[in-house]
């Protein structure tokens, strides 16, 4: 699909916005503290696993010719599902960096409804992580949303059968068939190892939807990891059973620079950096230099859904991107919509008022 069509269809889909001229509708205020006209909101393609793999197969393919990467990096949490899809189209495997963490987990980014069925998932199951998989529940339930009485985890090392009350279905058998089949990588367990290999990754994913045998009325409209371990496997598993995947996030200092912490990234390893949106390319720019501080080659291209940069170079590397997206924006003191009595927002978490029906 060219630029045009895919244009069409995202604001059909409530992705890509445009403020229609009415001064009752509030506008966009950016994270720069900009405000704007339009918003490229990512999260509702990551939380639509079969829109995210039509996506990701569409850039995979507008890479013909190019370098093939060993391994694809997001930036961050929001781009992690995306890598993983990009990885699946390219037959490799996919890490992430991460910022370090300190707040309470927030649930801010998906529009989970009161009342829909919720699959808790976290990736490994360990004595630590019961708190963080309470807190998940406790922030899905907030919701008004219903909890499956069954808890996902890749593995269970020491955190016993029960998390937040519910039975925990591990796939530690699961996780050994497949590796002991294909994967020397993976002999002890460990949840990376399956997590940073999207085939095998997909393999689990449905011998646990078939072993967790839900009755019809179970079945999730949602699969909520429980943190960052558990975000590519939740996403897999959301795709096989046709819903959408959604993950509980930690607040992030604004100051700490991205690095590399759950994947380590040898020497010589042909990397691709890969972001949801590029807007600055600062995120994808610091994950290049953790990359190459790690000793990773990084591909001198990247990949994005939308390109909001204006830009066709990310300092001198061809940016492939979905969508080259120029959006007007302005310092609130210039603001044209302002001025006409239309409100600024952050879209997050309050994208239901930018999309309304006003008079
Ligand atoms: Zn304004």
């Amino acid at each position: 699909m060219d630029q045009a069509g895919w244009i069409t269809r995202l604001q059909e889909r409530e992705v890509l916005w445009r403020h229609d001229g009415k001064t009752a509708r509030p506008h966009a205020e950016l994270t720069s503290g900009r405000h704007s006209d339009a918003f490229f909101n990512c999260s509702r393609i990551i939380q639509d696993p079969a829109l995210l793999a039509e996506v990701c197969r569409d850039i995979a393919a507008r890479t013909d010719g190019q370098q093939r990467p060993d391994r694809i990096f997001g930036t961050a949490y929001g781009s992690i599902p995306l890598a993983l899809e990009l990885a699946t189209a390219f037959t490799c495997r996919f890490g992430f960096t991460e910022r370090e963490v300190g707040g309470p987990l927030t649930l801010k980014r998906f529009d989970i409804k009161a009342g829909e069925r919720v699959l808790v998932i976290t990736g490994c199951h360990t004595m630590e992580n019961l708190a963080t998989i309470a807190e998940t529940v406790g922030l899905v339930e907030a919701r008004g949303a219903r909890v499956l009485p069954k808890v996902g985890a890749l593995v269970s090392r020491d955190g016993g059968t029960v998390a937040a009350g519910r039975p925990v279905f591990a796939m530690d058998l699961a996780v050994k068939f497949w590796a002991e089949r294909f994967y020397d990588l993976l002999k002890y367990g460990a949840a990376q190892a399956a997590i940073d290999n999207p085939g095998m990754l997909e393999n689990i994913a449905r011998d646990l939807v078939c072993n967790l045998r839900l009755a019809p009325e179970e079945q999730p409209a949602w699969v909520v990891a429980t943190g960052i371990d558990a975000i590519a496997f939740s996403y897999i598993l959301a795709k096989h059973l046709g819903c959408n995947a959604g993950f509980a996030e930690r607040e992030m200092r604004k100051d700490a620079p991205l690095a590399l912490w759950q994947f380590p990234a040898p020497n010589g390893l042909k990397v691709l950096a890969a972001d949801d949106v590029i807007t600055t390319g600062g995120s994808t720019l610091q994950t290049i230099a953790a990359l190459r501080a790690a000793g990773a080659t990084a591909l001198p291209y990247c990949c994005a859904i939308a390109n909001r940069s204006g830009k066709p170079l990310l300092h001198d590397r061809p940016i492939f991107s979905l969508l080259d997206l120029s959006c007007s924006d302005w310092a609130p003191e210039d603001c044209p919509l302002c001025r006409q009595g239309s409100t600024a927002i952050r879209p997050k978490g309050r994208w239901h008022e930018l999309t309304q029906p006003v008079s």
